[in-house]
């Protein structure tokens, strides 16, 4: 049944649609840390569904919440006063730490980056923007424009004028044999330069830690850093959260809370998690930018109360199980584990991340050089042994990108380990 639902997929969908696995999976269902395959295969999710199941597959809460706004309504537009959208806007804007901040909500990460861009383009009447090397924000016309790696975006040609910093890969090149300041003092040093000879920028928008870039992260610091050049020019701050918010780095429950020191951003932009796979994305800004746009508008489906009911349920277990802090235990358990995988795995440069973000870099054995096909290879082969797991870094992705649901217990992050080890084991 998955063979001939392949061939019809392929028949009819864009060549350029991302496809994991020789072989694709059909998932039919899940519960938990778990999905079920349509040959009833169990396997443990390390991925959650692209960083979107961020508290679990069918969690209760969430089902009930979404089946009795379902019986309701699903959509009335948001023309009309609509109470879980206006809960929800709350609960996001206390959150935040964004002093008077307002929340717009669209239906994916890229519109809702689209709108951020728009809101400093506007703003600051500057349409240059300051992007990270290595960088993901989306799909759209504007938001592959800024996207400062053209594997995920090859056919860009945007509106905008994009300058790329550095700062957003460290891994290998010049930058890797400098100390965390240093790193930092050089990257600023960059940006001034670049700042010198360029028309004012309206914004840099970074991802705390990259995600598609392959969970790179930089040192703690290098936005605060940024921020005090920026800040002499009135240049804004835009976070990407996408992938990095609701408590999934552990330490934080924004990822740019890692960098402070200066406060939170101008803008910070959400999607992924909040909806537990509902699709919810959006922007918080202070009421000064936010209301720059000087129009009449909505997001048809943005804000929907069908979506709405389902981030409530979902942002509501978060906070009372404290799954940040889960994150950060057993996230620590689990990196702890696998750097004591990667020391005696021949190929594995380096285990990074924090909380259950964690990406595992992969090299030819006694090399440097990226290793994809390796990437690929573990892919594999975790799948074989009931683990699903991503990639992602570079154009050559070869990163493993492991992001489970938040609720991971330490039995699963064993059970996973194991696993990944076995898979690691088996490419050399
Ligand atoms: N920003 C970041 C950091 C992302 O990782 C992604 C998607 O992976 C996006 C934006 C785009 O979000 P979406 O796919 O929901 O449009």
């Amino acid at each position: 049944m998955t063979k001939d639902l392949l061939g019809r997929h392929r028949a009819v969908l864009p060549d350029w649609l991302a496809l994991y696995y020789e072989d694709p999976l059909e998932i039919t269902h899940g519960e938990g840390r778990y999905v079920w395959d349509a040959e009833g295969t169990r396997y443990l999710d390390f991925f959650g569904g692209i960083l979107t199941t961020m508290t679990a597959h069918a969690l209760p809460e969430v089902t009930k919440a979404v089946s009795e706004q379902a019986g309701r309504i699903l959509h009335s537009s948001t023309l009309y006063l609509n109470r879980p959208m206006v809960e929800l806007a709350e609960r996001i804007a206390q959150l935040s730490g964004i002093p008077d901040a307002r929340v717009f909500f669209t239906t994916s990460g890229t519109e809702a980056n689209d709108t951020a861009l728009m809101l400093a383009t506007t703003y600051r009447r500057s349409n240059t923007i300051l992007a990270m090397r290595n960088s993901y924000h989306g799909r759209s016309f504007s938001a592959v424009g800024i996207t400062g790696n053209r594997g995920w975006s090859p056919t860009s040609l945007s509106p905008l004028q994009t300058l790329y910093v550095h700062g957003g890969v460290r891994t290998r090149g010049p930058y890797a044999s400098l100390s965390d300041d240093d790193f930092i003092a050089a990257c600023v040093e960059d940006l001034k330069d670049l700042l010198g000879h360029t028309r004012p920028p309206a914004a840099l928008i970074a991802e705390p830690i990259q995600g598609v870039g392959g969970f790179t992260s930089p040192p703690d610091g290098l936005y605060a850093a940024f921020r005090e050049v920026l800040a002499e020019h009135g240049i804004l701050w835009i976070a990407d959260e996408v992938q990095t918010g609701w408590g999934r780095t552990g330490e934080h429950f924004w990822g740019w809370q890692a960098h402070a020191r200066s406060g939170p951003p101008d803008i910070v932009t959400f999607a992924k998690g909040i909806g537990n796979g509902m699709s919810i994305g959006g922007v918080v800004a202070r009421g000064e930018i936010m209301n720059c746009l000087d129009a009449n508008s909505i997001s048809t489906f943005g804000g929907t109360q069908i979506t709405m009911a389902a981030g409530l349920a979902n942002l509501a277990h978060l906070l009372e199980h404290d799954l940040q802090g889960n994150a950060r235990r057993v996230g620590g358990l689990l990196i702890e584990r696998l750097r004591a995988v990667a020391a005696q795995t021949p190929g594995v440069r380096e285990v990074r991340g924090r909380g259950l973000m964690i990406g595992i870099e992969l090299v030819k054995p006694g090399t440097d050089e990226a290793d994809p096909q390796a990437a690929s290879a573990v892919l594999e082969a975790a799948r074989a042994g009931g683990l699903l797991i991503g990639k992602g870094g570079g154009h050559n992705t070869s990163a493993l990108r492991l992001a489970p649901p938040l609720s991971l217990t330490v039995a699963e992050a064993e059970e996973g380990a194991a696993i990944l080890e076995s898979a690691l084991r088996s490419i050399h």
